[in-house]
C-alpha cells in the first residue's frame, strides 16, 4: 500500500472509532441525567423497551434502513442520535489530523495524544448536550477528568510527545482553570447578589485546565467562551426580547472554547506571546 493510502486508511479508522463512541456518547446523553448505568443493560428503545440488535446498532447508517423508528413499536427514533454519532466521527477525524499532522509523525506519543484529545472532545460534546438540556454539568465530565488529564500529560511526556503540558503545568492549570472560576464567581456574586456562572462550570475548568495547562490555556479558552457566550447571550436576549435575564447554559460556551483552543490553540499562543512581548 501506498504512503497515502495508509494515511487515508488511518483516517477511515478514526472516523469508526468516532462514530463508535457518539454511539456510545447518545448512551451517556441519554442515561447519565437519571443516574442510570452508561454500561447495562444494553442499548433498548426509549418508548417500548426492547433491546436493540447489533445490526440495528450500526452507527448513523441504522437510523436510515430503520428510517428513523424502532423495529419493534415504530415509535420515532429522535434524528439527534444519527446525528450526533456523525458530528463526534467528523470530529474525530479533523482531531486525527490535527493531531498527528502527517504518517511520518505516527508513533505511541502521537497515537495516546490523538485519543487523551479525543477523550476530552467527547467529554465536551456530551456534556454540552446534558447542559443545554437538563442544566447539570455531570462530575464524570468535569472534575473527575482531572485525573485523567494530570496522567495523561505525564504519559505524553514520557512518550516524548510535545503538544501537551508537562504534568506539573497541568495540575496547575486545573487548580487555576478551578480557582479562577471560583474567584469569578465569588466577585460576581458581591457586585449582583446573583450566581454568574455554577459550580460545574468551575468544576469543567479544572478539567480543561489540566488538558492546556494554566496560561495561556484555559485562560484563553475562558476568553474564547466569554466572547461567544456574550455574543450569543446579547444575541438571543434582543430577538427573543428577554432582557439580559435570559439563563443561557455557560457550560456549552467554555467546551466550544475548549474545542477551539484544541485545534488552534498553539497558534493563537505564539500569536499571544508575541504580542506580550513588545
Ligand atoms: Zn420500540
Amino acid at each position: 500500500m501506498t504512503v497515502d493510502g495508509a494515511w487515508v486508511m488511518f483516517q477511515v479508522f478514526a472516523g469508526i472509532f468516532g462514530l463508535l463512541f457518539g454511539s456510545f456518547m447518545n448512551v451517556c446523553i441519554a442515561r447519565m441525567p437519571e443516574d442510570r448505568s452508561v454500561v447495562h443493560p444494553g442499548s433498548a428503545c426509549p418508548s417500548c423497551g426492547t433491546a436493540i440488535k447489533p445490526y440495528d446498532n450500526v452507527p448513523v447508517l441504522a437510523w436510515f434502513w430503520l428510517r428513523g423508528r424502532c423495529r419493534a413499536c415504530k415509535a420515532d427514533i429522535s434524528p439527534l442520535y444519527p446525528l450526533v454519532e456523525a458530528a463526534f466521527g467528523v470530529l474525530a477525524v479533523l482531531l486525527f489530523r490535527s493531531v498527528v499532522k502527517d504518517i511520518a509523525f505516527l508513533d505511541a506519543g502521537h497515537l495516546v495524544a490523538f485519543v487523551w484529545y479525543g477523550w476530552l472532545a467527547f467529554a465536551i460534546l456530551a456534556m454540552s448536550f446534558i447542559d443545554l438540556r437538563h442544566k447539570i454539568i455531570p462530575d464524570e465530565f468535569s472534575i473527575y477528568m482531572v485525573p485523567i488529564g494530570v496522567g495523561g500529560a505525564a504519559l505524553l511526556g514520557h512518550l516524548g510527545y510535545v503538544g501537551a503540558p508537562t504534568w506539573q503545568q497541568s495540575v496547575v492549570g486545573a487548580l487555576v482553570g478551578g480557582g479562577l472560576v471560583s474567584a469569578i464567581m465569588g466577585a460576581y456574586w458581591l457586585v449582583r447578589r446573583e450566581e454568574g456562572m455554577g459550580m460545574g462550570d468551575a468544576k469543567l475548568l479544572a478539567a480543561f485546565g489540566a488538558w492546556f495547562g494554566a496560561f495561556p490555556g484555559v485562560v484563553g479558552v475562558i476568553m474564547i467562551g466569554s466572547i461567544v457566550g456574550s455574543v450569543v447571550g446579547v444575541g438571543l436576549a434582543i430577538v427573543l426580547r428577554t432582557g439580559l435575564r435570559l439563563a443561557v447554559p455557560f457550560g456549552p460556551f467554555l467546551g466550544l472554547g475548549a474545542l477551539l483552543w484544541m485545534f488552534f490553540g498553539t497558534e493563537l499562543g505564539f500569536r499571544w506571546a508575541k504580542l506580550l512581548a513588545f
